[in-house]
This record gives C-alpha cells, sequence and structure tokens, in this order.
C-alpha cells in the first residue's frame, strides 16, 4: 500500500481485496466439486474454410454451469484450476470427453474422417510423461484416428517448457496428433520455437482479427504471419472471426480457416451436430477442394 493514503482508501482497497480473495476461494472450493457434481460440460465451435464455408472441424471449450451463479467462463475458472493444481484433473476430463464424443460422431456418421476436433491442454497437462501413452490409448479406446485429433498450447509451453514438456511434444507429434499455438502472437516470444518444437499450425488471437479491414496495421501483421506460418509449412486458423468484412480481409491475406460468431459461437453436442449437418448439407460441392496447408 502506497505510504501517505488517507485511512479511508487503505479501508476500501482493503474491503475490495478481501472481496476479490473471498471471491476466489469460494469458486476453488465449488471447482473442487464441479466434476463430481455433473457441472462441466464440452461445448463445440465449428472451424471452416474462409473462402467457402466448408466446414472442417471443431475445437472444444469447457463451460461451467455453477448451481448459483450460472454459467462461468473459462477466462474466470481455468486460471484458479491453474493455480489450484485442479487443470491436470479438469484437462483430462475435458480431453476424453471430447474424444468420446467424436468417436460417436464418426461412428453415426455425423463427421466424417477429414473432421478434426482441437481440444486446449494447459502447460501442466504437458508435462506429464505420460500424456502421450494416455492420449494414444485413449484414440484407440474410442475409435479416433491421431490425423483427427489437434491439441492447442499458447506458446508459453514451448518457451518456458521443461525437458519433459519437450519430449512429450515430439512423442505426440509422432503419434500424428495436430500441434497447434493458440493465441498465436500475444507472447511478444522470439518465435524460434516454430521451428525447434514440432507445431503443425498456429491460430492467429482474436485481437489481431478485431482491426481486419479497418485498422491497415493488423491486416499487414496478419499477413506477415500467414507467409511466415506458410513458409515454415503451418497451417493458419483466424480465431474470433465475427463480420464478413474480416473475413473478407483474411481472405485476402491468404489466411485459409477461420473460427468464429460469423459461422457460429460454441454449442453442446446435440446441438452442434444438428448444426454440422446443415452445414455439410448447404455445402456447394464445386466448394470441396484438395486439402491445403494441413488442418
Ligand atoms: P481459446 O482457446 O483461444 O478459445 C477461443 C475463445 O474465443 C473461446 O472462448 C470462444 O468461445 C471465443 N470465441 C470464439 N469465436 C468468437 C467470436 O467470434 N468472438 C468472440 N468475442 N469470441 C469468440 P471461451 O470458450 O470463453 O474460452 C476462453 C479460453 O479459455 C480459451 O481461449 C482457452 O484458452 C481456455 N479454455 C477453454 N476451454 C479449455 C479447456 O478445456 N482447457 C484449457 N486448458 N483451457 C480452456
Ligand atoms: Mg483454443
Ligand atoms: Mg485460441
Ligand atoms: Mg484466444
Amino acid at each position: 500500500r502506497a505510504k501517505g493514503e488517507g485511512p479511508g482508501r487503505s479501508t476500501i482497497f482493503d474491503t475490495s481485496m478481501h472481496t476479490q480473495v473471498r471471491e476466489r476461494i469460494e469458486l476453488e472450493v465449488a471447482l473442487r466439486q464441479a466434476l463430481e457434481k455433473d457441472e462441466l460440460h464440452v461445448a463445440y465451435q465449428p472451424i471452416v474454410r474462409l473462402e467457402t464455408g466448408v466446414p472442417v472441424g471443431a475445437e472444444a471449450l469447457v463451460r461451467w454451469d455453477h448451481p448459483e451463479r450460472g454459467s462461468i467462463p473459462p477466462m474466470t475458472f481455468i486460471p484458479i484450476a491453474e493455480d489450484a493444481g485442479l487443470i491436470t484433473v479438469i484437462g483430462a476430463w475435458v480431453r476424453k470427453e471430447a474424444l468420446r464424443q467424436l468417436g460417436v460422431w464418426r461412428s453415426e456418421g455425423t463427421v466424417g474422417d477429414d473432421f478434426y476436433l482441437s481440444i486446449n491442454v494447459s502447460p501442466r497437462q504437458l508435462n506429464d510423461p505420460e500424456l502421450p501413452l494416455i492420449v494414444s490409448g485413449e484414440m484407440v479406446r474410442y475409435g479416433v484416428p491421431p490425423h483427427c485429433v489437434a491439441l492447442e498450447m499458447t506458446e508459453s509451453v514451448m518457451v518456458d517448457g521443461s525437458s519433459v514438456t519437450a519430449r512429450v511434444l515430439f512423442e505426440l507429434r509422432e503419434l500424428g496428433v495436430k500441434l497447434l499455438v493458440d493465441d498465436f502472437g500475444t507472447g511478444f516470444s522470439a518465435l524460434g520455437y516454430l521451428r525447434r518444437f514440432p507445431v503443425t499450425g498456429v491460430k492467429i488471437d482474436r485481437s489481431f482479427v478485431t482491426g481486419l479491414g479497418v485498422n491497415l496495421e493488423d491486416d499487414e501483421i496478419v499477413r506477415a504471419v500467414v507467409a511466415m506460418s506458410h513458409a515454415l509449412g503451418l497451417s493458419v486458423i483466424a480465431e474470433g472471426v465475427e463480420t464478413p468484412l474480416q473475413r473478407e480481409a483474411l481472405h485476402a491475406v491468404g489466411v485459409i480457416n477461420g473460427q468464429g460468431w460469423l459461422w457460429g459461437a460454441a454449442v453442446f453436442a446435440p446441438e452442434f451436430s444438428d448444426r454440422w449437418r446443415e452445414m455439410v448439407r448447404r455445402t456447394p460441392a464445386t466448394a470441396i477442394e484438395p486439402r491445403l496447408y494441413g488442418a
């Protein structure tokens, strides 16, 4: 606390600190029980070809339905789960549930063999030397081939990760799963890790997509990211695409894949499969093109 502040001021400060700490503890306690109380669910958001709208995959996103407070966003509870050491259990549950669902969609014929599901993984999950074996066991169990699975991680995983993490990433890639850098461009890190690690694609953060077509600097940044990524053989997915203008601008600078409210927000499995079938039905046969740039 800064010196010279009046007593009234510091009381307000203490009170709001106190409230924040209490709220955090309450959320952590509730989160510890969320899984067994069946309050966590997985929602799915389509990933499409920007140009044609042809759907190619989906991202699995965890949802928490708190009994009193309603839906709590992952931005609030994932950091708590990470600090409290709960992310390994929650992350493992999300991954297993998502792979199970993918297995069901595949066997029902809702999705084809070219559909891939992208799952977020936290740094701590990737620091477990058993992870590749566990993932490979789950893929066998649910009848999901590795080319239909992508794992998303932030660049901090590669920049600050341990040697265990490095080995885990190489083993996962050896299995054949895709490895995507999430929130790409927000980490202010040197990009050498893109060559040192077996990354297969990048997801351009929404903060760069928002200003596209309006803020020419954003257009130039994204253009450079695309050029570099394609030179390295990486796929590019733009996230948070909300408007036709953004879609046009992304297409103009060479981005192939996108995800965002323009095509649909994340929804639970039953609604997703209805929407997916509808998207596939609407796809003109002429829009089916050879696969470019991997994912
Ligand atoms: P992310 O992985 O970058 O996911 C994209 C976020 O953008 C999602 O937020 C998605 O709902 C949101 N989004 C998608 N399209 C649009 C759009 O057009 N406009 C806007 N404004 N937002 C859009 P969500 O679901 O709230 O998740 C937030 C973050 O929480 C995720 O960011 C990810 O970092 C983390 N997260 C979510 N699920 C998991 C999980 O199962 N495990 C881990 N470790 N992290 C997760
Ligand atoms: Mg993600
Ligand atoms: Mg992302
Ligand atoms: Mg993001």
